[in-house]
């Protein structure tokens, strides 16, 4: 596990870099997290960076990758990714100076630059992780059945589509489908009338395995390389009218967003968590517990929903705050016990590979990671301080989901923020 505090952690440290030592900045030396830029209205190809304060070190510029393929840095080694992180932060260190001359032409600002998704995903699983959303959307589409028994012993899951997985941003168009009203007869096809995010992280997979080696529970963080902010964007109708016998399909597959920075698990060591189990559940089968993923398999992020109405934006009024919650209260399975269940059949990963946590909603209804939650399914709409109301996100919406990393002894990192607008 990337368990271990080093010196690129240091709360002392601080960059040449004098917009990464500003407090609240999502982008100390302590992060360092992986992008892919180019400059914004151009067609260049897509370079490889790290973000630190308002800027970019072009990793290729700065002689630290003979390339730009974010696949293949992922697909390297833990030892060699943490070699990596250790001249990373050494050399955006404040005192460095032969580095600081060296690097300043490697650095472009985050403001001229446009981002894309991080790497080429191959594969995009979705699991269903939140005990509590589970339970709250459950009870909505099988009252009599909320929680199906299988749940707390599998982590659930379900293939997605990779190829329309975006970048923040993105303008999401509403989907239409097919729907059936509870008393109608007959379905029909129209624009969806119940538009929803869900509030996730995306974990990418770091080197693969080969097909038929599953990955030990041990083993499995050495294979995840980092994680992002994810906004699965629902098709509610539809999926109510779909989602039996095989699960999200039309639903979901439009569209999903990611944030363009993936912190890594390196970064992540300072905020690990232990990974508890409420003793009246049964508890994780053999191949899906370890002393450590029980010490320190859980992470501790803040996750934070905020929505802008198009009335909002034209009153020039920030967006404002729906529901925020923690990874670590919202999880039911850990990133490691997800890794190491999905390959347990033998399922090959490759770098690359995203696999969403599910909607993150912890146990109180402000935690919520979905507008189906927050408003009971559409019968308690919400109100927004400008009066409006939402059941479902309506055209012009901007869904906006942040998340960072802070702790007593430990400097605070973020994750950024992924955003999204719906349009007609
Ligand atoms: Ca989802």
């Amino acid at each position: 596990m990337s368990t271990t505090l080093d010196a690129t952690h240091g709360t002392q440290l601080r960059s040449w870099v004098a917009s990464a030592n500003v407090a609240g900045c999502d982008f100390p030396i302590q992060n360092l997290p992986f992008g892919r830029f180019r400059t914004a209205g151009s067609r260049e190809a897509l370079r490889i960076g790290v973000a630190i304060g308002d800027q970019i070190l072009d990793l290729q510029a700065a002689g630290l990758v003979a390339h730009n393929d974010m696949n293949a840095l992922m697909a390297a080694t833990p030892a060699e990714r943490q070699a990596l992180r250790q001249q990373l932060s050494e050399g955006l260190r404040e005192g460095n100076s032969s580095q600081q001359a060296a690097w300043t032409q490697a650095l472009v600002p985050q403001s001229r630059v446009e981002m894309a998704v991080p790497c080429q995903i191959g594969d995009y699983t979705d699991f269903y992780t939140s005990v509590h959303h589970a339970t709250t959307v459950g009870k909505q589409f099988r009252p009599d059945n909320p929680l199906l028994p299988n749940y707390k012993w599998v982590p659930i899951g379900y293939h997605g589509r990779a190829s329309s997985i975006g970048i923040s941003g993105q303008r999401i168009k509403r989907p239409q489908g097919q729907t059936k009203a509870p008393d109608a007869a007959v379905p029909t096809l129209g624009p969806c009338k119940r538009l929803d995010y869900e509030l996730e992280l995306g974990w990418f997979i770091g080197q693969g395995n080969a097909q038929g080696v599953p990955i030990a529970i041990g083993q499995a963080e050495q294979h995840l390389f980092g994680v992002a902010l994810f906004n699965d964007w629902s098709a509610r109708d539809i999926q109510g009218w779909e989602y039996q016998p095989l699960g999200p399909f039309l639903s979901k597959n439009f569209a999903s967003t990611l944030s363009p920075w993936v912190v890594t698990m390196e970064a992540l060591a300072p905020f690990r968590a232990a990974f508890e189990r409420d003793a009246a559940d049964p508890q994780p089968l053999p191949y899906l517990d370890s002393a450590d993923n029980r010490s320190q398999g859980a992470f501790d992020i803040t996750l934070e929903v905020l929505l802008q109405t198009a009335r909002m934006r034209e009153a020039g009024e920030a967006p404002v705050r729906l529901s925020a919650t923690n990874s670590r209260r919202a999880a039911y399975w850990t990133p490691a016990q997800l890794v190491t269940h999905h390959t347990v059949n033998g399922c090959n990963l490759q770098p690359g590979d995203l696999m969403g946590s599910g909607t993150l909603s912890g146990p109180e209804v402000t935690e919520a990671g979905s507008l189906l939650e927050l408003a009971g399914g559409g019968k308690q709409p919400i109100t927004l301080p400008n009066g409006e109301q939402r059941s479902f996100l309506e055209d012009g919406d901007t869904l906006i989901l942040k998340g960072w990393c802070e702790r007593e002894g430990a400097v605070r990192i973020g994750l950024g923020e992924v955003s999204g607008t719906i349009v007609a």
